[in-house]
């Protein structure tokens, strides 16, 4: 019996093919496998261990101390050999008691002193005090310059309390002493989300597609095109200087590519997916600049408005352009200090380039479950008016919103997965709220294509495997995606 994720799929259910998903030992965690619209092509998100000696990185505080501990032992035990077996350049010596057993060409069989075979390896030539000790104690300071670079990559000030310690040797008895200043820390991650891409024929076959190891930052928001082609994503880290960066893969053409629309003052980018052309990418930005506003929240909170806009991005030239603007919504957390609430845009067809935009709030009105979010605040613009559009009530709660799409001019459909934390996922549902009066139905949402409604895609794992990793773990030795009909 095979360990698999989260899925309501009978675990006897014909596997009509499973594949083995490359590099399966750095494995941290993944997500379910996302169909693309289309039903050709599945997506596994994975999160990865991208240290190059993860083993080596875990133990830095027992092998960096023990190498230079080792490195200190050996400088001295050669001092003091050498120190307690004078030799005069030259001359020749018992290997074994360092008696002086003539010049360099020595004709005795054996030692004077101790009996000791001399023939062969039997003797030794003395050589200069410096030159019988430089080659050891080289070494030896390089053993203990290396140790002490390991350690000191894994210890930290105790001023640093957020790390947890950890016991290692020589760290464990040390830890007993009250006030010892120095904590193990967590070995720092470097933790790399991945995607692979497989194709999927009609008879649920999958195959692996070599050209889409597309590693996005950790933290990145990607979104897939309908055929699954083409993957795109934000990058917002230290790797690009903070500088707010739209990318985009290709599977298929093997090819991708990047641009910037703003700087680190420009504010927070989403990734909203693509337009209804398929092909350009829709990324909304959140200014960083927030208005306290005059209306404040039913539970007290203090509200503020920034500027949040549609951009649409060119992949084929990585042009892009700011298609609307609106007011976004942010609650105030100090006197400095503003968190923005989550929104989402949609782009649509027409050569006037229909857009919306709207904010998600948890705290506004107050929600049946924390885990719900509601529509505060819908936007709709069609190249000439901007106008705000009420949401008819508390209509749209959302447990896990998943995209947005315009459909037509007429409606935004958002749709949802109903899912609490630590839940199985249970229906997937649509909203679609008319643009003109803001009324909203909800409804379920079929599967998107052939292949989504006759097979279910899960992630396979040997018996007994954790598909959470931590630190020291053993590693995945496989991993599959498995297709079985439903
Ligand atoms: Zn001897």
């Amino acid at each position: 019996v095979q360990a698999t994720s989260t899925s309501s799929v009978d675990p006897n259910a014909a596997i009509v093919g499973e594949v083995d998903l490359p590099d399966p030992a750095a494995t941290l965690s993944w997500s379910a496998p996302r169909w693309s619209k289309d039903g050709t092509r599945v997506v596994v998100e994975r999160t990865r261990d991208a240290r190059t000696w993860p083993w080596l990185d875990e133990h830095r505080a027992d092998v960096g101390p023990a190498l230079a501990l080792f490195g200190l032992l050996l400088g001295f035990w050669w001092l003091v050999r050498t120190w307690r077996r004078p030799r005069i350049a030259g001359r020749a010596y018992c290997r074994r008691c360092n008696h002086d057993v003539g010049g360099a060409e020595t004709h005795a069989e054996r030692c004077g002193e101790c009996g000791h075979a001399l023939a062969g390896r039997g003797s030794v030539v003395g050589r200069t005090r410096s030159r019988r000790l430089g080659p050891t104690l080289a070494l030896a300071a390089l053993l203990v310059a290396g140790g002490a670079w390991l350690a000191s990559g894994s210890i930290v000030g105790a001023s640093a309390a957020a790390f947890r310690p950890r016991t290692a040797w020589p760290f464990a008895a040390l830890d007993r002493f009250a006030g010892w200043p120095f904590w193990r820390a967590d070995a720092p991650w470097i933790v790399v989300k991945r995607l692979d891409v497989f194709a999927v024929d009609a008879e649920g076959r999958p195959r692996h597609l070599p050209t889409s190891a597309i590693e996005p930052a950790p933290n990145a928001h990607w979104a897939m095109s309908d055929d699954g082609r083409m993957i795109a994503w934000t990058r917002f880290d230290e790797t690009n200087g903070y500088r707010q960066e739209v990318c985009w893969f290709d599977v298929d053409a093997n090819a991708g590519g990047s641009t910037y629309v703003g700087t680190n003052a420009d504010g927070f980018l989403s990734m909203c997916g693509f337009g209804p052309d398929r092909r350009s990418i829709v990324v909304r930005r959140d200014r960083l600049v927030v208005v306290p506003d005059a209306v404040a929240a039913p539970d007290g909170a203090t509200l503020g408005r920034h500027g949040a806009e549609v951009l649409r991005v060119d992949p084929d030239d990585g042009s892009w352009s700011v298609v609307g603007s609106a007011d976004a919504f942010a609650i105030r957390q100090s006197d400095t200090s503003w968190m923005l609430e989550p929104g989402g845009a949609a782009l649509g067809p027409g050569p006037r380039a229909t857009w919306a935009t709207f904010t998600l709030s948890r705290l506004r009105p107050p929600a049946a479950s924390p885990y719900v979010v509601r529509v505060t605040s819908l936007t709709v613009g069609d190249g000439k008016d901007v106008r705000v559009v009420d949401v008819e009530g508390d209509a749209v709660a959302l447990y896990r919103f998943v995209k947005a799409t315009l459909v037509g001019d007429r409606e935004l459909a958002i749709e949802e997965i109903e899912a609490e934390p630590q839940q199985p996922a249970r229906d997937r549902r649509r909203y679609r709220i008319d643009l003109e009066t803001g009324r909203a139905v909800v409804e379920p949402v079929p599967p998107h294509s052939a292949n989504e409604s006759a097979f279910e895609a899960t992630i396979a794992l040997p018996p007994g495997a954790s598909p959470w990793l931590s630190p020291g773990d053993p590693p995945h030795a496989w991993a599959r995606l498995v297709i079985r009909r439903r």
